[in-house]
């Protein structure tokens, strides 16, 4: 799945005084099959705008999406079919996202209605199948949403988004809305998942320490664009970016890299910008440390840095050798 130059604005305010709001502004990346990235950043960044155009839910003002080597942005119907059944999605909020009028076996089974003709005896089988896949008892398949916890009804969710046979799992903040005692099992099961039947994960989370027992590979955002990419290890290790360096030393967790060493602390200024209107130049220089005339004025680019190994090792900071020198 790779999107190239995403972008999508939405209108806000009264007819008087529109304003747009910039949700994602250029995101391009790659998920490559049965790999696993986590998308990281602060609440507002876009994660979720940038989830549901990935997964065909939002169409895109801009840029384009290609799944399996096709333009799905195109808008042509048997292309938004691929999509559909090849990349499905899991809610941040498995309360809601479930019908409470359905029963278990009804909501995995549903989206298989709309695509193939499945008899009842097939559509059993392969729901008490994807139970067993998710760790619950193919008894609880007459019963409702409201009667499960809620970290059964998030591998219900997933059951359901597995049904179809996807090769790529949209995450958005899969585990945020559950107990912290759930989300090590929640994590661990789609980790299993993506090892047993090879589908790639896209996970976005706000919280790192999450992401770093999931990604093998992360994208950080920033107001709708992407600050840094990498393997997960060497960006836990040394950052190229002072927002990724500030969202570490905020984490308690993380507050030290692999090598059990304290990061240099970096607090941030302020909070976020609003996505409307947003700063000139690089979108983070109000609250960076590090800013100097320039970033007012010029966007940085994304862009390879020198003498990094890894794929992918990307940077959208004009000084991000300083950053990572400075370690
Ligand atoms: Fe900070 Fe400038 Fe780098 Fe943006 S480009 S992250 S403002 S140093
Ligand atoms: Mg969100």
């Amino acid at each position: 799945l790779e999107a190239a130059g995403l972008r999508r604005t939405f209108r806000v305010g009264s007819r008087l005084s529109p304003s747009r709001v910039s949700a994602v502004d250029g995101v391009s990346l790659q998920l490559r099959a049965g790999e696993s990235l986590g998308i990281v950043g602060e609440t507002g960044c876009g994660k979720s705008t940038l989830a549901r155009m990935l997964v065909g839910l939002e169409k895109p003002d801009g840029g384009t999406l290609t799944y399996r080597g096709q333009d799905v942005t195109a808008g042509r119907r048997p292309d938004r079919r691929l999509l559909r059944q090849g990349v499905q999605m899991i809610f941040q909020d498995p309360y809601t996202s479930l019908d409470p009028r359905m029963t278990v076996l009804d909501l995995i089974a549903e989206p298989l209605a709309a695509t193939r003709s499945a008899s009842t005896r097939q559509r059993k089988d392969r729901v008490a199948e994807l139970l067993a896949l998710v760790g619950l008892s193919t008894d609880m398949m007459t019963r409702y949403p409201h009667q499960f916890s809620g970290g059964q009804r998030q591998r219900i969710g997933i059951a359901r988004a597995l049904v179809l046979d996807p090769q790529v799992l949209i995450c958005d903040e899969p585990v945020s809305a559950l107990d912290v005692s759930v989300q090590a099992q929640v994590i661990n099961l789609l980790r299993e998942l993506q090892r047993r039947l090879g589908v790639a994960l896209l996970f976005i989370s706000h919280d790192l320490s999450v992401v770093r027992h999931v990604a093998d590979r992360i994208a950080v955002m920033y107001l709708g664009r992407l600050a840094e990419t990498g393997p997960t290890a060497t960006i836990y290790d040394n950052p190229g970016h002072p927002y990724t360096q500030a969202l570490l030393s905020a984490s308690p967790s993380v507050g030290s890299d692999s090598r059990g060493r304290l990061r240099r602390r970096l607090v941030l200024a302020g909070e976020p910008p609003s996505p409307v209107n947003p700063p000139s130049g690089c979108r983070f220089h109000e609250r960076c440390p590090l800013a100097e005339a320039r970033c007012a004025e010029e966007i940085p680019a994304l862009r390879a840095l020198p003498g990094q190994d890894g794929p992918g090792r990307l940077s959208a900071c004009h000084f991000a050798e300083r950053v990572m020198s400075a370690g």
